[in-house]
């Protein structure tokens, strides 16, 4: 591939990933920062695709046998309290409401008033007031399990934020449910993971490594953090999804205690989990390209656009008749259970503009339509994954069949792209030097894509981790739930390991 090839975003991945990443977003519409600070306005490009995320999750969660509720954004203060790591954990990002006034302050401005007796934190994460109600809802064994999933936005004061992958406020999910044994609700932790990973390969195309966080990493407050990792175009990791156990530490801060068969008072077990708009972060940089945004189209708000090639009123009026009408048919279809969504796209620009536009929005298919088309029965097609001047001619009669027997391949050629390109730079390294040379950039100054998944050994203590990731801001992503016992010594300090973890670079 030529290194001077005209390409619609600039800069390109190669040249520099995170100004590439601002770009694709700005050149798709997806999402722009505001006025408020670290706070992003979602633009309904970009907001489609998370309704979609929604929908297709929440239909999983519901047979999984979830329902959603909801519960107060405003969590008092003292709920913080009773759960000491919870609270460390989150004390240093929190926004806390502790007034309930304007009043005028005399001077044409307005001054806050009206100071509460208790603050108020705007959660972060909802495990203390959820765990309020569920102290009062459960009471028996016959209670449980109470599964409850919540949607909502969540408030973390950030201080460095970047569109989707981290702002002050986001969009998420949150799983709460309780269980009468320890058993079960672990059970439920390692069952909500999975959907989640089937939900990233089904819907998002984006394979992901299962496997458990180590203590330094795991949820504040949780016995156990289990996460799905997943492989950036710039070789680094992004955690797609959490799921808690929270043994019976949350259960006893709010006291959720049921009556168990045998008659006595116990507390329950819980587990938490959660996906947020950080996945809408993952879908960008895991399959976009230097023209843009590629959406896997299962995922995607709109699968086709149609664009009506014309040069005199007259043609205008009889190409369009014609594309109305395509639209209306293709409006019928569905693939794999989803059903398509059409563009037309008749604005007073030129056709190469239009399809640019396109083109830079991800859409998976664009169908160009003139006066010679119709006259021949046939229309221009073009795809998302090909070359962007790489056109085929279809037969209307065929067009159908075309259509939804190409996304879905689409959408697994994607797939295994991803995979392709993880397991390409995924190494067992087993020496020091080794390591230390793979997380380092040739160009300091502006560090060139490098390094990947390393498979090392490590010896279990903190200290370790803690050095590596200050020399090189690598970080334990996952101990993978696959990893098999084999013999070996620690990355950093020689000691006896028995297992490989995954090693990388971070968002
Ligand atoms: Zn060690």
């Amino acid at each position: 591939m030529s290194k001077n090839k005209q390409t619609a975003i600039v800069p390109i991945r190669e040249n520099n990933y995170a100004e590439w990443y601002q770009q694709v977003i700005k050149a798709a519409d997806l999402a722009e920062n505001s006025d408020v600070r670290g706070c992003m306005v979602i633009k309904p490009w970009g907001y489609a695709i998370w309704e979609n995320i929604q929908r297709s999750l929440d239909v999983m969660f519901r047979e999984t046998g979830h329902r959603n509720a909801y519960f107060p954004i405003f969590i008092p203060k003292s709920y913080f309290e009773k759960e000491a790591e919870h609270v460390e954990g989150f004390a240093k990002e929190c926004a806390i409401v502790t007034h309930s006034r304007l009043e005028n302050d005399g001077k044409g401005g307005l001054k806050v008033a009206g100071e509460l007796t208790e603050p108020y934190i705007v959660r972060p994460t909802s495990e203390t007031i959820i765990g309020a109600s569920f102290a009062k809802w459960v009471s028996s064994y016959r209670d449980l399990p109470l599964l409850i999933n919540q949607w909502a936005n969540i408030v973390r004061w950030e201080m460095r934020t970047r569109l989707f992958l981290r702002t002050a406020e986001f969009l998420w999910q949150e799983g709460h449910t309780v269980h009468e044994t320890e058993a079960e609700a672990m059970e439920e932790t390692k069952k909500m993971l999975e959907v989640y990973a089937t939900f990233a390969k089904d819907f998002l195309a984006i394979p992901v490594i299962q496997g458990e966080k180590t203590e330094s990493e795991k949820f504040p407050g949780a016995v156990t953090t289990f996460c799905i990792e997943a492989m950036m175009q710039d070789k680094k990791a992004l955690q797609a999804g959490t799921s808690h156990f929270l043994g019976q530490n949350f259960a006893k801060s709010s006291g959720i205690r049921y009556q168990s068969r045998s008659g006595d008072f116990e507390f329950a077990w819980t587990t938490s989990w959660g996906v947020s708009t950080r996945l809408i972060g993952a879908l960008i940089m895991a399959h976009s390209d230097d023209n843009g945004l590629v959406l896997p189209p299962k995922i995607a708000p709109s699968h086709v656009v149609i664009i009506p090639i014309y040069r005199s009123e007259e043609e205008h009026e009889q190409v369009m008749g014609f594309a109305k009408d395509l639209e209306a048919s293709l409006k019928q279809l569905s693939f794999d259970g989803v059903k398509i969504y059409t563009e037309l796209d008749d604005r007073d620009l030129t056709s190469s503009e239009r399809n640019w536009y396109w083109i830079k929005k991800g859409i998976p298919l664009r169908i160009e339509i003139g006066p010679r088309d119709i006259a021949q029965n046939t229309v221009m097609v073009a795809r998302r994954d090909l070359e962007p001047r790489d056109k085929e001619s279809v037969e209307l009669s065929n067009l159908a069949d075309y259509i939804v027997n190409t996304l879905p391949r689409m959408q697994e050629a994607y797939y295994q792209r991803a995979m392709d390109f993880r397991q390409a730079n995924t190494i067992d390294i087993d020496t020091k030097d080794d390591f230390y040379k793979y997380f380092t950039p040739k160009n300091s100054g502006q560090p060139e894509i490098h390094g990947g998944f390393a498979n090392s050994h490590w010896c279990g203590s903190s200290e370790c981790e803690e050095a590596i990731k200050n020399d090189l801001r690598v970080s334990i992503r996952c101990i993978p739930f696959d990893a098999k016992e084999e013999a070996g010594t620690c990355i950093y300090c020689g000691k006896p390991s028995n297992k490989r973890v995954i090693f990388a670079k971070a968002y």
